[in-house]
């Protein structure tokens, strides 16, 4: 029998409202089973109204979709090079190779642990000296912390190439009074099981040009040119997201700021209970930046002590899980080019995702604390 003690704690689990059932009730009562229709619609009206910016929204099936939709609208083709965060998941760097394009891996500098802006300068510069210049930049808010938008935007603008922020992490996350997934040319959201509100799977693409996000969707709904018959003069895809999830989204837009409420406060109650304990540090937001606290990330002094924490909580049953590894250490991209300092390396050895959920109870976080806190004991 499991008890009280040993309950599963999950890293970031689905956390329901309770609108999302009569949302989803509603499509099954009208027979809107297909990936078109009122939900989808409401779900992308409250997305550009939280974002705000005049951004447009695009509901797909994925944000790895999003990212691919992303790259395919910006003329990346065979053969071309794609600068991309190399801190980051996987899905923010595998899109560039479906089409038959190049990941350029850039490293992260310490006070976002996002894409450098002095390496990503040092790159393009470098990639036009060598012949080719770099047809895009993935920058990313890692764990819903924003980049340094300010700089990454001036590069962007300085050699004409475009970005695709990576909001994945970040819905409710804000810069400078304005939310994160307004900032690039194109930006993606993924409503993933995981993150910061979830339609199980499912993401979208936004832009403030309308023009955009239309033709997202036309490529997501296999490329069907305006005529009585299917005509085609696209490779399309099938990406649009189902009315049925969009309706668990109208329901998790409806708690969203809630949502974004309780993952901070479980970074404050990390950040008090643990500070005690002189070798662990946390990520602070720097001036003008708020972040949705996605995953709260904990900072240790070494590899070996990351891992005696992991395993401590493993041991009663709580997922925790080592930041992501960098794509350029990745074995599918040993290949590729990067510019590096060490800096996501060093991330990758030493940090910690703790258990962020917002369904969190506070008894978990004392739970959870008091296994940290025992391994510093001795
Ligand atoms: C989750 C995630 C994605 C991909 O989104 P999916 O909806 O899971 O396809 C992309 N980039 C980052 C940084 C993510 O965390």
């Amino acid at each position: 029998m499991q008890t009280e003690l040993d309950k599963k704690i999950w890293l970031s689990s689905p956390h329901m409202g309770g609108a999302e059932q009569i949302y989803v009730d509603n499509a099954f009562a009208t027979n809107w089973i297909a990936p078109l229709g009122p939900n989808v619609n409401g779900f992308e009206e409250d997305i550009e109204k939280y974002i705000g910016s005049n951004i447009n929204a695009a509901c797909l099936s994925s944000g790895t979709g999003a990212i691919h939709l992303a790259l395919e609208l910006l003329g990346v083709g065979l053969g071309d090079e794609v600068l991309c965060q190399s801190f980051t998941f996987a899905a923010s760097a595998n899109p560039i190779t479906y089409l038959g394009a190049k990941p350029i891996f850039i490293d992260s500098e310490q006070e976002t642990w996002n894409i450098s802006p002095e390496l990503l300068e040092k790159a393009i510069i470098d990639r036009i000296n060598l012949g080719k210049k770099p047809k895009a930049i993935i920058a990313v808010h890692l764990y819903g912390m924003p980049y340094k938008i300010d700089e990454i935007t001036a590069i962007s603008r300085k050699y004409d190439i475009p970005v695709i922020e990576d909001s994945a992490e970040a819905l409710g996350s804000v810069y400078e009074g304005v939310r994160c997934g307004s900032f690039g040319d194109i930006s993606i959201l993924s409503f993933n099981g995981n993150k910061i509100i979830t339609t199980s799977g499912g993401g979208a693409l936004l832009s403030k040009d309308k023009l955009i996000t239309e033709k997202a969707v036309f490529l997501a709904t296999q490329a069907r040119d305006n005529a009585p018959h299917y005509q085609h003069s696209h490779i399309g895809y099938n990406y649009r997201m189902s009315n049925v999830l969009a309706g668990i989204g109208r329901g998790q837009m409806e708690v969203l700021p809630e949502r974004v409420n309780a993952r901070k406060s479980n970074f404050m109650f990390y950040k008090e209970n643990l500070s005690s304990i002189s070798e662990l540090s946390f990520l602070e937001d720097p001036k003008g930046s708020s972040s949705n606290r996605w995953l709260t990330c904990v900072l240790t002094s070494s590899f070996e002590s990351r891992e005696r924490i992991r395993v401590a909580l493993d041991n009663e049953n709580i997922e925790s899980r080592p930041l992501w590894k960098p794509m350029h250490l990745q074995p599918i991209f040993k290949n590729a080019a990067s510019y590096t300092n060490g800096i996501s390396e060093d991330l990758f050895k030493k940090g910690l995702c703790l258990p962020s959920g917002s369904n969190l109870e506070q008894e978990d976080l004392e739970r959870i604390c008091n296994i940290i806190k025992r391994n510093f004991d001795d």
